[in-house]
């Protein structure tokens, strides 16, 4: 059945993914995001973009008038020397959220997804770098991620308050580090995976053989694919699944493994000078899938030395076009 589906956040990384599957599909596609147009990660000619902020209500209702689903994508966001600067604008997408669901109540949408974090989890659960994954429950007692994790984990519940008191029809995943081609890999708001590609492509074309790496390198992560992220979404909108569930990848690394990754696919080997005061985020973090493999069935399939060969593919490409001059000389 042909949808007319709203992606909130269209012109951002996921956002302009899922675009592209939702059209592939033959659906109607309804892109809104706040950028001008040309700062879009992807513009999809063949769906209507809109630029409109989603922080607004009225936006939010032009947004989602006739749409039969709404994916909300849109948010102040970047990786953690972002959010850990920048906890009020941060905080500050509460309003995109409570709007979209305020006019997906009023306009009868059927199915409104959520798109939270692994920041909702709680800070105790994160010390140590052999992190055995973070379950759905250990989301609470809460003390999420200052800012950013607090808006997320308060939307959540706006999400589980308005289905149950409102009967809007809402999901929620709580993605891990998400990655791929199309998405920030400079100007401060980047994340590991695309900040180091960048570093290490910046040193060698700079001919310089060191790279500067955030905290002791020992920290561990786990990265999710975007393809795998644009499965995981559609099956968890289209699933019985009312309680926010864990959708990132398991294959947890050190972020000096995740180096070791990227300098394996450049070819090279550098020096590497550790900022121990750079914003550094929780010790430990990765998924525990047990929830979503059962219930769905849903596992990540992308190996991350493959998925980091695309990004690094990508990324090399955008620096080499001359697109990012200013990444080529900012290797913080
Ligand atoms: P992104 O920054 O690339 O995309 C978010 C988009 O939202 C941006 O294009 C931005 O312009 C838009 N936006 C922000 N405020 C807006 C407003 N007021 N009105 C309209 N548009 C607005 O980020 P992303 O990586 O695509 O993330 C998408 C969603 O997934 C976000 O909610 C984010 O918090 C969540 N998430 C992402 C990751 C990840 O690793 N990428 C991890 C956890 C959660």
């Amino acid at each position: 059945m042909r949808k007319k589906i709203t992606i909130c956040g269209g012109g951002g990384f996921i956002g302009g993914h899922l675009a592209g599957v939702f059209l592939k599909q033959g659906h109607a596609v309804r892109c809104v995001d706040r950028k001008p147009q040309t700062a879009w990660y992807q513009r999809h000619d063949n769906a209507e973009n809109l630029t409109l902020d989603l922080q607004n209500a009225d936006a939010c209702v032009a947004a989602l008038q006739g749409a039969d689903e709404c994916y909300n994508l849109a948010a102040d966001m970047g990786g953690m020397g972002f959010i850990e600067n920048n906890k009020a604008l941060c905080m500050l997408s509460v309003l995109i959220n409570t709007h979209l669901l305020v006019a997906a109540r009023k306009l009868g949408v059927r199915r409104f997804f959520y798109a939270s974090s692994a920041c909702v989890y709680a800070a105790g659960k994160q010390t140590e770098t052999a992190n055995p994954g973070l379950k759905e429950e250990d989301a609470y007692p809460a003390m999420p991620e200052d800012g950013y994790g607090w808006e997320k984990l308060f939307s959540e519940r706006m999400c589980r308050h308005f289905r149950e008191d409102f009967g809007v029809q809402t999901r929620v995943a709580r993605f891990h580090n998400v990655y791929g081609p199309f998405g920030t890999f400079d100007g401060g708001r980047e994340k590991a995976p695309a900040a180091i590609c960048r570093k290490v492509i910046a040193a060698l074309m700079a001919g310089k053989n060191e790279i500067e790496i955030w905290g002791d390198g020992l920290q561990t992560r786990s990265f999710m694919y975007i393809d795998d992220c644009l499965k995981g979404i559609s099956a968890i909108t289209s699933s019985d699944i009312l309680q926010p569930i864990n959708l990132g990848s398991d294959e947890m690394v050190s972020i000096n493994q995740l180096v070791d990754i990227v300098e394996e696919i450049a070819g090279v080997k550098l020096r590497r000078n550790y900022n121990l005061s750079a914003p550094k985020g929780v010790r430990g973090r990765s998924s525990d899938n047990t929830l979503i493999k059962r219930l769905l069935g849903w596992a990540p399939g992308i190996r991350l030395r493959d998925g980091m060969e695309k990004t690094y593919a990508w990324i090399y490409d955008q620096m080499k076009g001359g697109l990012s001059k200013d990444s080529v000389f900012n290797v913080h």
